[in-house]
């Protein structure tokens, strides 16, 4: 095992806060961004789940919810979709609050594999560890890791758990479970690979499957957008006012997803937008400033690497218009 960064005591973390620009201005560069990328037609949606390829790639959805609660939606940000791989932020966020940093750390991980989200060398690479929860062998690794007695417990607790941080009742789209449960070949064999390293301790192929109904609930980009600014708020959903997770959750979750919610193209993102962000194979992206808000952005044609296009566009320009990324300073004036 890779030994811990050695972590100071007895000092209290302190809370990086700022604000946004106003309510109007906020408005104005949201409906900028929109505008802006509306026509960009690089990419290609998705055709290894059959139904994804009958997605309409003119859809452009983009949110902005701040950590008081205000909202920005543009263009089709009501538009639904499946989560997708961005379910996988939230897991692990839900199995942080349950389990803990220390046991999230050494059985999943948090480093980059520098591999595509469903590598199989990746595992093979790294002795059967699952390396992090935002490629598919950690994510299954991490979904398996909810609390529940059976499968079906698993996955309420899967469900209820994003729905409280989207702050209403989210349900699975049962044409696109079945699509991907039909062809899912892949991540039965990433499965079954962590099962054989002792890596799984529940059925593979039934975490699978919960694995695949998580990945086909129905958000829309202002859903990402509140989902993603609960983890902005310290775990306070800022429109429902509810607790979902504690504030040191928010912390770690979303220093893993900075590491790898890009899969390969992680470094390239922090360099260039400077946020953590999470994408989806359908398209969307949510990305989080922590005190600040998130970004919730949805259009299905991807890179190569299955990261939106114009979500990255759009999350990019509003990063810089809007001053969120984190790694931005300048001298006091
Ligand atoms: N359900 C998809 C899969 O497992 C999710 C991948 C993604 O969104 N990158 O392949």
């Amino acid at each position: 095992m890779v030994e811990p960064i050695p972590q100071p005591s007895g000092v209290t973390q302190e809370v990086a806060t700022g604000t946004l620009p106003a309510w109007a201005q906020v408005e104005e560069l949201v409906r900028e961004a929109h505008q802006r990328y509306r026509d960009h037609d690089e990419g290609a949606v998705a055709d290894y789940i059959p139904i994804l390829a009958e997605t309409d790639p003119r859809l452009f959805g983009l949110a902005v919810i701040d950590r008081t609660g205000g909202v920005h939606d543009a263009g089709d940000a009501r538009h639904p979709f499946s989560v997708q791989s961005i379910s996988k932020l939230f897991v692990c966020a839900l199995v942080i609050e349950e389990l803990g940093h220390d046991l999230v750390r050494d059985r999943i991980g948090v480093n980059n594999t520098g591999l595509a989200f469903n590598s199989v060398m990746a595992i093979e690479l790294n002795d059967g560890h699952p390396m992090n929860p935002m490629v598919n062998a950690g994510a299954i690794a991490t979904t398996a890791l909810m609390p529940g007695e059976t499968s079906a417990e698993k996955w309420e607790h899967i469900r209820d758990g994003l729905s409280a941080f989207a702050g209403r009742t989210l349900r699975m789209d049962g044409q696109v479970y079945r699509s991907e449960a039909r062809t899912n070949e892949r991540n039965k064999a990433l499965a079954r690979l962590l099962s054989s390293y002792g890596r799984l301790d529940e059925d593979p192929l039934e975490v699978v499957d919960i694995y695949t109904r998580q990945c086909a609930i129905t958000v829309t980009a202002h859903d990402l957008a509140v989902m993603g600014a609960t983890l902005a708020s310290g775990g306070i959903n800022p429109v429902t006012g509810d607790r979902v997770v504690s504030p040191e959750v928010c912390r770690d979750t979303l220093a893993t997803v900075a590491s790898s919610g890009l899969y390969e193209r992680s470094g390239e993102w922090l360099f260039e937008i400077g946020l953590p962000a999470k994408s989806g194979v359908a398209g969307g992206i949510v990305a989080v400033a922590p005190g600040k808000g998130a970004v919730g952005a949805f259009s299905p044609p991807l890179d190569r690497a299955g990261n939106s296009i114009r979500s990255q566009l759009a999350i990019g320009h509003l990063s810089r218009s809007l001053g969120l990324n984190l790694f931005a300073s300048a001298p006091d004036s």
